[in-house]
């Protein structure tokens, strides 16, 4: 069994970012600037902003952090987003969800210029990457791909079965898996909450994604022997014993499933730091197109 080194590959890509800022540099060109809006004070939600602004740093990048209050209304926000589309200086930006139920998602995403949209969830660059055309991936998916590719994990022709078909993580990994791409031309199945006879079908599948959001829902008895496993979950579940009272537990129970598997993904140390690297990524690349 081989564990699919989130944090150590996230590690590297972000050390060749750094080095591609320090060549940047060198030739008088501007440092990738990333910017994150985060409305209202959600737990989560201030730690992964904060783990991306730290991560800018680390490589070198400029960043800008606008923290709005949760009373914040839907125009307050438009106006915003409209001020970071018009900044010359800011290449990509963020806007952090879930955003406070009185404010239309649907309508800030599709405010956001899709040139700046290093988040990848603008409809424009959904429809670019469905038709297998250069663009922003969205980071968690591109993440999952990138450190297939980078364990050398065989795709092609495999049976790939995701669980969960949300629009950022599920839905994407389906049609990405399926593409003719380096990590792709698997013939894919996607499952979700009214899928009948799930263990069925994840016993057929070589590769699983599990993207459903329910702590340790996969376990050994649906899986086969020398499947590979990428465990998107992120869940906090109580935990006495622990200083913060919580645990992050992934959607795979580890202990039943790894000793089945050929590669896996563990939970914390996998596809989550992998995220914040391709949102790096993906921010060299809007800074690129702008500027170079
Ligand atoms: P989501 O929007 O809640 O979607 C969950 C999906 O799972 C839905 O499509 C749902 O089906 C499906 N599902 C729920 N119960 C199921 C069941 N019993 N069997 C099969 N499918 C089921 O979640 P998400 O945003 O994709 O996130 C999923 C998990 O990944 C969460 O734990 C989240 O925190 C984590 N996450 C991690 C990262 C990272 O960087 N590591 C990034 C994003 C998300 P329906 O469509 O039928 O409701």
């Amino acid at each position: 069994m081989t564990i699919l080194d989130g944090k150590q590959t996230s590690t590297n890509i972000k050390n060749e970012l750094k080095e591609e800022v320090q060549l940047r540099k060198e030739k008088g060109l501007k440092a990738p600037h990333l910017a994150a809006v985060i409305v209202g004070n959600d737990g989560a939600s201030m730690t992964y902003v904060s783990s991306k602004v730290k991560a800018c740093d680390f490589v070198g990048y400029d960043s800008t952090l606008i923290e709005l209050p949760s009373e914040t209304t839907e125009e307050e926000l438009l106006n915003q987003i409209s001020d970071l589309n018009n900044n010359p200086d800011i290449d990509g930006f963020i806007v952090q969800l879930p955003l406070p139920k009185h404010i239309d998602e649907q309508k800030v995403l599709l405010a956001v210029d899709p040139d700046k949209d290093v988040d990848g969830f603008h409809p424009t660059n959904v429809g670019k990457m469905t038709l297998n055309l250069s663009t922003f991936l969205p980071a968690t998916p591109y993440g999952i791909l990138e450190l297939l590719e980078r364990y050398e994990v065989e795709t092609s022709g495999k049976n790939v079965v995701v669980i969960g078909r949300s629009h950022i993580v599920g839905s994407p990994m389906s049609i990405l898996m399926s593409q003719k791409r380096p990590a792709g031309n698997a013939t894919v199945t996607i499952t979700h909450s009214r899928t009948k006879n799930l263990t069925e079908i994840t016993r057929e599948a070589d590769i699983i994604v599990a993207a459903l959001g329910k702590a340790e829902f996969l376990t050994g008895d649906m899986v086969k022997d020398g499947v590979t496993i990428i465990d998107v979950g992120i869940t906090r579940v109580e935990d006495a014993s622990k200083k913060r009272g919580y645990r992050l537990a992934g959607d795979v129970d580890f202990a039943s499933v790894s000793p089945k598997a050929e590669f896996i993904t563990p939970v914390p140390g996998g596809v989550g730091p992998m995220t914040i690297a391709m949102l790096l990524k993906n921010t060299m690349l809007a800074c690129q197109r702008r500027n170079d």
